[in-house]
């Protein structure tokens, strides 16, 4: 059986007994609306650890006051019976004032790393995310936590935030799940109609395009954007927020190529229909193969 953890007191028995017992605690947070590539955290997790306890919580901190918060798809049964389906031990489904009590008032900044890319058009979101992190982690306090690839950025700045933090936790990143036409799993998939579900598809082909730019040999790196974005064009996807190609771990723009040089990732964010939607893929790989980067 799954224990169902609904408040903080409930949480702290459920990691005292696993203490007692042994073994790591693997976590997993989500925004709940789950879909495979969020089960493949859960498995990852099951691999790596004895005990793993997932969360379901939609942050309202990393949404812009003209985001979709309230329209952000809830499905809690079905939620809890997948997580159950894949072997996770317990889910932690907050309400919004145990995570921000009355007089909260703290705020986290990763910077320079968050203030480009998705930063630049939804600003304070990433504050959000490393805000509630830190909450989440200190609750839990597990010793594995498991983010995926398809949030790159985000990614990054987990890691980031760890090591500066010195938080006692190995963060662990998961390839992206993808639908049979390359199209990254994500909850805002659900969004899209029709038409729009197959223009998502350049997103991946863009990327595709560009790696194999890459493996021919080029090493512009606006060529390299040009390509992929003549991909999203031709799909008739005219709302690109970015395509760049940026240093992997650092996310620093990339003046030049040299031998040193880390893996280029290539990161791109559209509008398609209703739905904002981000992908990326490390050029140099591989799609996610071993990365721990
Ligand atoms: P979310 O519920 O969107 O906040 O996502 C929760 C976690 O699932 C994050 O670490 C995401 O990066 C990860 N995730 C979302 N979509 C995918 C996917 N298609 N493949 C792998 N991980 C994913």
């Amino acid at each position: 059986m799954m224990a169902l953890l609904t408040d903080s007191m409930a949480l702290a028995r459920w990691r005292d007994s696993c203490r007692q017992r042994g073994g790591a605690i693997g976590f997993v947070p989500t925004m709940g609306a789950l879909h495979a590539g969020h089960l493949a955290l859960i498995q990852a997790a099951r691999q790596q650890c004895a005990h793993v306890v997932a969360s379901i919580f939609v942050n309202p901190t990393q949404f812009g006051p003209n985001e979709d918060f309230s329209r952000y798809p809830r499905t809690p049964e079905a939620d809890r019976e997948l997580l159950a389906g894949v072997g996770c031990d317990a889910v932690y489904m907050p309400e919004v004032g145990e995570i921000y009590p009355e007089g909260f008032q703290t705020a986290i900044r990763v910077e320079p790393l968050t203030l480009d890319l998705c930063g630049r058009s939804r600003p304070g979101h990433f504050d959000g995310v490393g805000v509630v992190v830190t909450i989440l982690f200190n609750r839990v306090r597990p010793d594995v936590a498991f983010f995926g690839l398809k949030d790159y950025q985000q990614y990054q700045l987990i890691r980031r935030l760890v090591a500066d933090l010195a938080m006692p936790l190995r963060v662990v990143g998961v390839p992206t799940v993808r639908e049979a036409d390359g199209l990254a799993l994500s909850s805002r998939n659900r969004y899209l109609d029709g038409e729009a579900r197959v223009r998502a598809t350049a997103l991946y082909r863009g990327l595709l395009a560009a790696r194999q730019a890459w493996r021919a040999g080029e090493r512009q790196v606006a060529v390299l954007e040009r390509v992929a974005r003549d991909v999203l064009e031709r799909a008739g996807i005219e709302a690109v927020d970015y395509v760049a190609v940026r240093e992997a771990q650092t996310l620093r723009v990339i003046t030049s190529f040299t031998e040193s040089m880390a893996d280029p990732v290539m990161l791109m964010a559209v509008r398609v229909g209703g739905a904002r939607l981000i992908d990326n893929m490390v050029l140099s790989r591989e799609d996610g193969a071993g990365l721990s980067l």
